[in-house]
């Protein structure tokens, strides 16, 4: 079975520190890899993201041209695909050409991901972010391996 993760977990107190941990997290991914950020609204998924995005020169900034869930990052050779599936209908999911940006060999963040049933993938990373007390949130990151 090919089912184990690696896993981390993480406390922070701030969303800045939530985007700093996003930040060091960003150093871990590679070509091809996918993100499945998971947690309640508000609980930081955005906000982990923006650390990515800066660790990756938050720069390039487009707003793609086929839907509006995705925001598309260029960095030196490499894209970054921020998807937030929270307003898509679950059927839906695969009419938007969603593998276009997955199987890209670029890096996609997803939030909502559990809408993407079926996008299992060798270099899946969970995210997944509980609200633990008012400024504090629990980040588990797993690896599939
Ligand atoms: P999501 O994308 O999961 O809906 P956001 O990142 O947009 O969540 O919003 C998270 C909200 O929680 C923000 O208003 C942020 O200020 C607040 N917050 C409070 N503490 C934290 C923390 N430790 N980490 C991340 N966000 C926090
Ligand atoms: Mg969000």
């Amino acid at each position: 079975g090919t089912n184990t993760f690696k896993e981390k977990v993480f406390f922070t107190k701030t969303p800045q520190k939530t985007s700093d941990l996003g930040e060091k997290f960003a150093a871990e991914l590679k070509s091809g890899d996918i993100v499945f950020l998971k947690g309640d609204l508000g609980s930081g998924k955005t906000t982990f993201t923006q650390g990515v995005v800066k660790a990756f020169g938050n720069k390039g900034f487009a707003r793609s041209s086929s839907f509006m869930l995705v925001n598309e990052y260029n960095a030196d050779g490499i894209k970054l695909f921020h998807i937030d599936l929270y307003r898509l209908k679950l059927s839906s999911v695969w009419d938007i050409g969603i593998e276009e940006y997955l199987y890209s060999g670029n890096i996609s963040l997803i939030e909502w991901a559990d809408r993407l049933v079926g996008a299992e993938n060798d270099n899946r990373w969970n995210v997944e972010i509980e609200n633990t007390a008012d400024t504090e949130r629990k980040i588990k990151i797993e690896k599939k391996k």
